[in-house]
């Protein structure tokens, strides 16, 4: 998939969009999601234009990479997610996933039991 510029975390990046900043970095920006679904709902995502966890993980430079790693463990310690009762980690990717934004992201959760990963089918 082509990645399309104006997504709308691509605005963010930009500053055409706010967003309530937790940190930022060299390489990377973590905010609140705008539609929280726990407690504690924090999105990550790395400056670079890549679409999802696949094309991070291909195309991204090894600084960025630690660079993204290195601040989601900052915002763990930020915001009681760790040491705490735990949390969870999510990628959306494609259809399948059902990624709303093409701009690759990590959800950060937690603050309340989250439940199990997947419904049973
Ligand atoms: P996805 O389904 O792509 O993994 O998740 C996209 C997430 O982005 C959703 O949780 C949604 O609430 C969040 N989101 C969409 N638009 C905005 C926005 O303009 N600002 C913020 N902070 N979050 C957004």
């Amino acid at each position: 998939m082509a990645y399309d510029p104006m997504n709308i975390f691509a605005r963010i990046l930009r500053g055409e969009i706010p967003n309530r900043t937790v940190m930022e970095s060299a390489h990377t920006l973590a905010f609140h999601d705008i539609a929280p679904q726990a407690p504690v709902h924090v999105l990550v995502i790395p400056k670079g234009a890549y679409v999802d966890l696949a094309d991070f993980s291909a195309n991204a430079s090894a600084e960025e990479i630690t660079d993204f790693h290195r601040t989601v463990a900052q915002i763990c310690a930020m915001t009681g997610l760790r040491p705490g009762e735990g949390f969870r980690a999510i990628a959306n990717a494609g259809e399948h996933g059902m990624q709303e934004v093409p701009h690759y992201h990590l959800h950060l959760l937690g603050g309340r039991v989250l439940g199990r990963m997947l419904e049973k089918v």
